[in-house]
């Protein structure tokens, strides 16, 4: 079978995406240390920074859409102070089942909440968040516009929207490395660690095929976005966009 969405009508997209993550999620952490080199947790230390969540007793309320394991919810309640709290919103319930034990062992039970929900219709009110981040998900959405109109409903006048997700590779040579790794590494060791090289070919065509910089920065525009801008990570593997709701 080939997994290349091309292939995939959009009405079956979600639910082969949703059964690439329900068979990876014990392994995710894992695979993202190993396919990344790392990289990622240094990606995600940039989007908290980024964040600046408060670190004294002021409230503060992020929704981490497409939160998986809980990566960005877990360090950002560790640097944040004590009324800095997070709800985690992801479609896989297997992803939320791997973070609920991770936020219960870091102690973060009582401000970390996961709920299962997609971020192209959210379960919550308007003008109800901070922040939103969504952190390597927004590629996995099928259409990529509602998920953004969601995010500009679901923040404050003031609030803040960051997407850090895997963009368009902008240094030559380095380019030539990493479409080699994209290519040769990452579908065998897929296979190698998970036994599933097609999941991982999923994942690099799905990189390949989502908007680059400028593009995705019109589409947060369009979704009614102020201030709207980049920063490259790792000369454009990957790169956060920030938005405002003004
Ligand atoms: N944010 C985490 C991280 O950076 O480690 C997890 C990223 S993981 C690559 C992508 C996540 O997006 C998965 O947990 C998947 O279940 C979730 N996802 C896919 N489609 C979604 C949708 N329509 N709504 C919400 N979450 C979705």
């Amino acid at each position: 079978v080939s997994f290349g969405f091309r292939a995939v009508p959009e009405g079956e997209r979600q639910g082969l995406v949703n059964g690439v993550f329900a068979s990876v999620a014990e392994r995710y952490d894992l695979m993202n240390d190993l396919m990344s080199g790392g990289l990622h947790r240094l990606w995600k230390r940039d989007l908290i920074t980024m964040l600046n969540a408060p670190r004294s007793a002021t409230p503060f309320r992020l929704l981490d859409v497409a939160g998986g394991t809980g990566d960005i919810a877990i360090r950002y309640a560790t640097d944040g102070g004590s009324a800095t709290t997070a709800v985690i919103c992801d479609i896989s319930p297997e992803m939320l089942s791997v973070g609920r034990r991770r936020i219960d062992a870091a102690g973060l039970s009582d401000r970390i909440t996961c709920v299962e929900g997609n971020a192209e219709a959210l379960p919550f009110e308007s003008a109800s968040f901070d922040a939103y981040t969504i952190a390597f998900g927004i590629r996995n959405v099928t259409h990529i516009d509602r998920a953004l109109t969601e995010a500009y409903r679901v923040l404050k006048p003031g609030g803040r929207f960051l997407c850090l997700e895997f963009s368009e590779c902008q240094v030559p040579v380095l380019d030539r490395l990493y479409d080699f790794h994209s290519f040769e590494i990452i579908p065998r060791l897929g296979k190698l660690a998970a036994g599933d090289a097609e999941s991982y070919r999923y994942l690099v065509e799905s990189i390949r095929r989502f908007p680059n910089q400028e593009a995705f920065a019109n589409l947060v525009r369009n979704a009614g976005f102020s201030r709207v801008g980049y920063r490259n990570l790792t000369g454009g593997i990957a790169a956060i966009h920030s938005g405002w709701k003004l």
